[in-house]
Parts: structure tokens; sequence; C-alpha cells
């Protein structure tokens, strides 16, 4: 076990050892000084629960250690296309961990809950102003849970027009695999819309299938090329004439923020993810928010609750109220008031023109990095793009090697992989999205090191296909990862 090595081999040795040794423990419990309770009875007592028995500072350090092997928005570049990794500025974390908000109790009646309570129907107002909407309901916990809410909201609504036979719902083939997931989940026929060579929704196309059985259509924009669709009003017209109303996948915003209205362009419901644009950190599975934010046709459908006001003569008062035809609860309580938080200290903290700035230094900074890289990689879609650039590593595979080598190639210099083999309609893609946060250095070295493993995989394939050389753990067996995940201690029998 013993011997010298890097700090990652020390590390990853260090993890291995086995820490617990019977009696250690990690904290000593005071006297009791209350009244001594009654044990539960006895079917709910285990005899035998065999957990690790450590000290603190042991936990601490395995811990400490086990983080080190991760990347993170806090010690590397993570340029994940679609996931906006973009830094979560720390104040939204110490305004979630004043006591009175990070304490207060979901039971808690509305007398006692109407600081909370003011702080959700404000966020309710600001994310309807940004996407230009009437009303908003924070209940949704995910990205994927708000496009459910937005996709129940229309069947809804035709439903109450007498039109069940509205069972279509088009979806482009650039689109997020959450959004045909959630049309199908919904009960709905999805009906793939092809983009034309542009990026572009095919218009022709989404005629052709929009007819007297369109429930909807889901669009995002920007699509996820990372590109503005220029026929985007077409869009909505067509799907508007044939009786259908339209869902916009707002799950990135960071290239729209301040600068253009989703309701102005004539969607009807659009959801956000506050844990992407709005400032919670996330990956690893949450917690996040997905608020859906709809106009006058779509706001009695919201799901409850939604956070209403009154004035009264003492003030305001709020109170959490169900929609008249409300889709209903979507979970438990009022959303994962956590990350609403952050969303608001973020929202209020940069203001009307920090928010256009961060959008405008996002677009900006996605605009440089593809310009940097456009003479070593495939540019499919070659037009100014949005938050993020779509580059294809199609070069790259002539000479045998796949997106996967280039991004396991990136490991070895400090930089987390941009998302790959996503929108699927580009043949390895990467899909790099930067954020408004990162300094100019930071890119310039991003575009060196991609330059550096261009002319690697012409000179050196080899030595690319075989990268990471630094990491942890080098190549995954990722659906094996995936479907038997080994997660937790277990004693040494
Ligand atoms: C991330 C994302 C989603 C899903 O959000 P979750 O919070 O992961 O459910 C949906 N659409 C797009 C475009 C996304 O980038």
């Amino acid at each position: 076990m013993i011997g010298p090595g890097t700090q990652l081999e020390q590390q990853r040795r260090l993890l291995l050892m086995d820490r617990s040794r019977p009696g250690r423990r990690g904290v000593a419990m005071p006297g009791l000084d209350v009244p001594e309770h009654d044990l539960p009875s006895a079917d709910l007592l285990r005899a035998d629960l065999p957990l690790p028995e450590v000290s603190q500072l042991e936990v601490v350090r395995y811990f400490t250690l086990l983080s080190q092997l991760n990347f993170s928005v806090d010690t590397n570049f993570y340029p994940l296309g679609s996931c906006t990794m973009k830094y979560n500025p720390r104040i939204n974390e110490d305004v979630a961990r004043i006591p009175g908000v990070a304490g207060v109790h979901p039971l808690q009646p509305t007398e006692g809950a109407q600081g909370a309570l003011e702080l959700m129907h404000r966020l309710q107002d600001m994310l309807a102003e940004i996407t230009g909407m009437v009303a908003t309901s924070l209940a949704p916990l995910a990205g994927a849970h708000g496009e459910l809410a937005g996709v129940l909201m229309i069947r809804a609504y035709h439903h109450s027009r007498g039109e069940a036979q509205r069972t279509k719902m088009l979806v482009p083939d650039s689109a997020h695999g959450t959004n045909p997931a959630t049309a199908a989940m919904a009960g709905y026929d999805v009906v793939s819309i092809p983009s034309d060579e542009r990026g572009n929704m095919d218009l022709d196309a989404l005629r052709e299938a929009s007819d007297d059985n369109l429930a909807g259509l889901m669009i995002t924009l920007p699509s996820t090329l990372g590109l503005f669709d220029t026929g985007v009003l077409d869009v909505v017209r067509i799907v508007h004439e044939a009786g259908g109303l339209v869902y916009g996948d707002g799950a990135n915003m960071n290239a729209l923020m301040g600068r253009a209205k989703l309701g102005a362009l004539g969607f009807d419901v659009v959801h956000l993810n506050l844990h992407k644009t709005f400032s919670t950190p996330h990956g690893g599975g949450g917690p996040g928010a997905g608020p859906v934010c709809v106009n006058q046709t779509l706001a009695p459908f919201l799901p409850s609750p939604v956070v209403s006001e009154e004035e009264g003569e003492g003030g305001s008062w709020f109170s959490l109220d169900d929609p008249q035809q409300s889709i209903g609860r979507l979970g438990g309580f009022q959303g994962n008031f956590g990350v609403l938080v952050r969303a608001y200290a973020y929202l209020r903290s940069l203001g009307e023109d920090g928010l256009k700035a961060v959008t405008d230094n996002a677009v900006l900074n996605a605009n440089y990095v593809m310009q940097g890289l456009r003479p070593h990689y495939d540019l499919p879609y070659d037009r100014t793009c949005m938050h993020e650039a779509v580059f294809s590593a199609r070069r790259q595979e002539a000479q045998g090697l796949k997106a996967l080598d280039v991004a396991k190639r990136l490991l070895d210099y400090g930089i987390h992989a941009p998302t790959m083999y996503f929108p699927l309609i580009v043949g390895e893609a990467l899909m790099i999205e930067p954020t408004e946060a990162e300094t100019k250095e930071t890119l310039d070295y991003f575009i060196e090191v991609m330059e550096h493993i261009a002319g690697e995989a012409m000179e050196d394939p080899e030595t690319v296909r075989g990268a990471p050389y630094g990491a942890a753990n080098t190549r995954l067996d990722e659906a094996g990862a995936a479907r038997h995940p080994d997660l937790r201690w277990k004693p040494a029998s």
C-alpha cells in the first residue's frame, strides 16, 4: 500500500484505505438534559446497521479527497453545452442560508411565512417579465418537470374546448431528448420536424404536419444547435393558424435574458431552468426548479400552487392559490424553495442592466470561441451563434478518432469535456458553451488546447485515443456505471 507517487496516486490510495474501526466516533454527545423518550416499536428498529465507524477528521479527509477527484466549475473550465455550467455568485448561497430562509417549514401557516411567499410572488413576476408572459407557477422541480407541466396545460386547454382529437405534438429533430419524452409521457403522438440546411426549422414540413389534430409544437430557442431560428415568427403563426399552441423550452435563457421575450414572439408557455440560467449549482441530479410562465390563454391551467397577492389596509397579503382550471399538483409543497431563493437573489443583485450584460457576454464568449476553433474543427452550421457553438469532430474522425477522444484529451489539460453526441443531427458533435463568466484568458487557453489537440489528431492520433493520462479514472464503462453504480461503503465481511 505505501510508496511515493504523484498527488493523484496518493489520493487514490488514501481513498481506498479502510478507515472504519469499531468504537470510533465522529462526535461526542453531551449528557442527556431532557426527559428520556421511549424508543419506537421493535419492528421499526434494526439491531444491525453496518455503518463505518470513523472520527470526524477521517470523515472530512475522505470527502475532501473524493471531491478533489472531481471536475467542478469552482476548479476548472466547464464548457458543457446546454447545461450552462456558469459561475454561481456566492452571495446567492449566503442569502439561501439566512436562518429565516433556510429554516422556513413548508407546513408553516401562511401568517408565519409571509416573507417567503412575498419572495416567491416577486420571483413569479420577474420570471414572467423576463419571458414576456403574464403568470408563473414555481411548482415544477426540474426542467423536464416544467416541460410536463407545460404540455399538460396545453392538453387541458384543448380538452376544455372539446378538442380532444388534437393528439399530435410536433418536436423539431434538433430538440433536447426530454421534449419528445415529455410529449409521449403526456400521451401525445410525437411527430419530428426536420431542420433545414441552415439549422432552422423546415417550414414546409411544419405546414404539412399542422392540421386539425395538432395540439402544439415544442420549440427550443435558441435551438440546441446554438442558433436563433430566424423563421420563428412564421413557425408560431403556422402552429397558431392550425389551432395548436407553442411550447418554448427555455432551459437555456442565457442568450435571451433582457434582450428578447418569448411571449412577445407569440409563445404560449415557456419553462425555465433556474438551476442553469439563474445560478443554482447543479449536476449530480439536483435540486433544481423548472418554473412555467404562460400567457393569458393558459393562465387558468397553471399547476398549483401559485402565490397571489391581495392589497389590504395593512399592506399586502400573500397566499397560496389553486388556479381555476389547474392541472393540479406536481409534487409536494411549494417547489424547491432554496433554488427559488438563489434565483431571486441572483436577479435582484444583477438587475435589468446586469441581466443584459450576462446575455451579451454569454453570446460574445460563445462567438469568440467559435471563431477561434473554426480553422481546426468542422462547423456544420456556419453562422453567428447564440450562447453556445456546435462543432463536429468529423475531420478528426478521418484519423480514426471520435468526439469522445477529443473530449477525453481535454481532461489532460484541466478542461471539462464539452457536451458530446448531442444534438443528434450533428455527427460527432462537440457542443461548447463557455458562459458569460469566463475571462478572455481562459477562452484563449481553451482555444489553444483545442488547436493543439487538433494538431495531435493529425500527427499522433494514438496519443489522443489513449487519453486521459492524468485522471483518477480514464475510460469508464458508461452503461455499467449508470446501471450498476457502486456508490456506498460496504463493511469488510
Ligand atoms: C437541461 C435541459 C432540459 C432538462 O432540464 P432538467 O432540469 O435536466 O430536467 C430540457 N431542455 C433543454 C434544452 C436543456 O438544456
